[in-house]
């Protein structure tokens, strides 16, 4: 989030010289790119500005589907722009206005809404962008990679952003390099309640309607941003400085208990977790459980949402743990790139491995055999943990050979220098973007060892390992 000045400034005496004459070009002015530089999505995110902050207000209608939205996005320009990309799937755009006035844009291809402003912007001009824009959301369905975004469900509606997912419901730089704080406010029927990302701030009713406000004060990458709408029982506590909402679909919770059972469990898993990697990265946490029929639970920033239809019954310890353990590794500490998701998806299922010795069950080193006893064809052997692939990203290869990984490294360093590893890594990046090559580099640099050959037998090569 930092505006490189001078080196964009000296950047931009060369462009002087170089690019013909236009009514932009004149002055060095440039659009920004369609695309955020990622291999396996590079249509996603956009170039040429920083967003700093996205004001969403949305309004939905669940009978008929179809919600009205209108985002105020402050960004900084990165470089003298003349035009700048938002991704938006769907939806119908009603008007655009940079700094109050009123913008041209135009959409293409899947995603793509170029936003013409009257004026070009100036490198490191804090700018507004608002969008006002209605339709009806919907998922993208994907395979491999599955269910996201807009997600109907009987009474409402869910939001799951990661990988792409966001676009469907507001105009956002869909990268998760460009980390922004949030605010939310939600207007649905009164007798639904609206959850979001973060902190709740108020609720208000208006007739027939009411307004629910949140707010995410930490940056967050929009793969990690999260909407749900529908009947819930809610239930939330403040303790240790840290506001908890657990909200279970009213057809899957039973009683009070079952909700404070949750609720004890999230503060449990945390203090645990705080331990070993250090202070919580969030100042709210909790649980959103709901019937969404897309098979997994994500570990949306702050507040982490499960598929779940078993009405009575909570979802599982190892999910709770996994989703929570994200919190960190993920949603605090986030890969720039696709291809480095084992550094969440590694650490996340370890994670389930020390919980379960903890608890008295198998210990950490027996899961490793295990998973490491999978015959040389498994598909677990199968591409390169490092770069498994677009189509990969939530393969068994990532998970399980990412978990492989963190217990070859802390074997290779020893306990006490792993997780004092771990809490500096954490502290060091904390609300930034990193990538395996930062790893390996600062495991390193801290270890004071040599780690080419662990990283290049676990992480860059496929095939199983010898041990
Ligand atoms: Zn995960």
């Amino acid at each position: 989030m930092t505006v490189p000045r001078l080196l964009a400034a000296t950047t931009l005496a060369a462009s002087l010289v170089l690019v013909p004459v236009s009514a932009d070009a004149a002055v060095g002015y440039r659009p920004g790119s369609a695309g955020a530089g990622d291999p396996y999505f590079p249509k996603m995110g956009n170039g040429g500005y920083d967003v700093g902050h996205y004001g969403i207000r949305l309004e939905y209608a669940p009978a008929a589907k179809h919600l009205t939205g209108s985002v105020t996005i402050t960004a900084t320009a990165l470089q003298n722009l003349s035009r700048f990309n938002l991704d938006l799937r769907g939806l119908t755009v009603q008007s655009v206005r940079v700094d109050g006035k009123a913008a041209k844009w135009k959409r293409s291809g899947f995603q793509e809404l170029t936003v013409i402003p009257a004026k070009g912007l100036p490198l490191g001009k804090k700018f507004t962008v608002a969008i006002r824009y209605s339709g009806r959301p919907g998922k993208i369905a994907d395979e491999p990679l599955g269910s996201s975004g807009w997600i109907t469900t009987s009474d409402g509606a869910v939001a799951l952003n990661q990988p792409f997912g966001a676009a469907t419901w507001f105009p956002v730089n869909d990268t998760p390099k460009d980390k922004a704080t949030y605010t939310f406010a939600i207007t649905v029927p009164k007798k639904l309640t609206a959850l979001a990302n973060g902190e709740f701030v108020s609720r208000k009713v208006k007739g027939a309607k009411a307004v629910h406000r949140w707010r995410m004060r930490q940056p967050m990458s929009s793969e990690l941003s999260m909407v749900a709408i529908g009947d819930y029982e809610v239930l939330r506590t403040r303790s240790g400085g840290l506001q908890s909402v657990t909200a279970f679909d009213s057809s899957l919770a039973t009683s009070k208990k079952q909700l404070k059972n949750y609720d004890k469990k999230t503060r449990a898993v945390l203090k645990w977790q705080s331990k070993l990697f250090g202070p919580y990265p969030f100042t709210s946490t909790g649980g959103i459980v709901d019937e969404l029929n897309v098979g997994y639970s994500l570990e949306t920033q702050g507040r982490p949402v499960h598929d779940w239809n078993t009405p009575g019954q909570n979802p599982p310890d190892d999910l709770v743990v996994h989703e929570l353990a994200h919190q960190w590794f993920g949603d605090s500490v986030t890969p720039a790139k696709w291809r480095d998701i084992w550094l969440n998806e590694g650490f996340a299922t370890y994670t389930e491995w020390m919980w379960l010795e903890r608890n008295g069950g198998r210990t950490a080193e027996q899961s490793f055999l295990t998973a490491h006893s999978a015959g040389a064809g498994a598909d677990v052997w199968k591409g390169v943990l490092g770069n498994p692939g677009r189509d990969h990203i939530f393969d068994n290869l990532v998970y399980q050979r990412g978990a492989m990984t963190v217990h070859a490294l802390r074997k290779e360093l020893g306990d006490d220098v792993f997780f004092r590893l771990l809490r500096a890594w954490l502290g060091s990046y904390r609300g930034k973007t990193v990538s395996t090559k930062q790893f390996h580099a600062f495991a390193e640099k801290f270890s004071g060892k040599q780690l080419d050959g662990l990283f290049k037998k676990w992480v860059y090569t496929a095939g199983r390992p010898e041990l």
